[in-house]
């Protein structure tokens, strides 16, 4: 499936918002809002994958599924999660009060993908495995990231603007035969160079450019720990650190990692939970 000329437009319009314009805009679009007798303001997307943005009292502790797991912005704008496998109902309370959401369920597929190299699928090599052990200290950490922004609530836009979606976000796995965790990103393929761009305004907090599993990989914090991973890159143009805008280039399209082609996956998580990303664009985007 190609990117719709439309979703190219709404990609491109969006850019021209920023700030408390584009935060007030939000709240019209297609997406699930609240009621007249919800107890706080919220909009979101009510499924496995998806989350809700709402609104509460500046820097105000919010209460997800009975833990004090976040806190509103500085406008009081706050940002909660659903995982992938999240179960159908999800509490969220402010000091306004408590709203028990109904999340829908995802039927997933199952994807089969062979000919992968054994040592990206199944390492056993002891060096390979300090590696990975390494590598996967130094991404928990960049994933522990919980910047006090609202960027999250600015809109995002597509990281691709012409893309082919080769793979959803969710199926089970199993590669070379073997199962393996759920694809947790959105694939996007693309020619490598193709230029990728931040779909919001956020900082970069891990920019690594030869990773085993991932490739290339820049980490963005959008606020509040919805942290945006962009995988597979030839290139990066950013590094840790940098405050991104939406719309800036991050890098470039490749095929480094563990990747059968050129493409970006394009993956969102928010407190370890693992997010549907194309459910943070308008629907129909990617
Ligand atoms: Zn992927």
């Amino acid at each position: 499936m190609t990117l719709t000329r439309r979703a190219a437009v709404t990609g491109a319009s969006a850019l021209a918002f920023s700030g408390h314009a584009a935060r007030a805009a939000d709240w019209d679009r297609n997406w699930d809002k609240s009621g007249a007798k919800d107890p706080f303001r919220w909009h979101g997307r009510l499924c496995q994958g998806g989350f809700i943005i709402g609104q509460g009292a500046p820097g105000e502790p919010v209460s997800f599924d009975g833990m004090q797991i976040t806190q509103a912005g500085p406008t009081g704008l706050f940002f909660i999660g659903f995982d992938r496998d999240q179960g159908p109902a999800a509490t969220v309370e402010t000091s306004q009060g408590r709203q028990v959401f109904a999340v829908q369920p995802v039927a997933y597929a199952v994807q089969r993908i062979d000919g992968l190299p054994p040592e990206q699928v199944t390492p056993q090599n002891p060096a390979l495995l300090a590696r990975i052990q390494r590598e996967s200290e130094m991404k928990a950490k960049a994933f522990a990231s919980r910047i006090d922004s609202e960027d999250f609530a600015s809109g995002f836009s597509p990281p691709l603007t012409k893309a082919l979606r080769t793979s959803a976000f969710g199926p089970q796995r199993i590669l070379n035969g073997v199962p393996k965790t759920p694809h947790y990103g959105v694939d996007l393929a693309a020619p490598t160079g193709t230029r990728i761009t931040a779909p919001a305004d956020g900082r970069v907090v891990l920019a690594e450019t030869d990773l085993w599993f991932e490739g290339g990989l820049t980490l963005i914090d959008h606020g509040q720990g919805l942290v945006c991973a962009f995988l597979h890159q030839s290139r990066l143009d950013v590094r840790e650190g940098d405050l991104v805008r939406r719309g800036q280039t991050l890098g470039a399209v490749g095929a480094k990692g563990r990747a059968t082609g050129p493409h970006l996956c394009w993956r969102a998580t928010w407190r370890g939970r693992h997010l549907d990303p194309s459910l943070l664009l308008k629907a129909g985007e990617v």
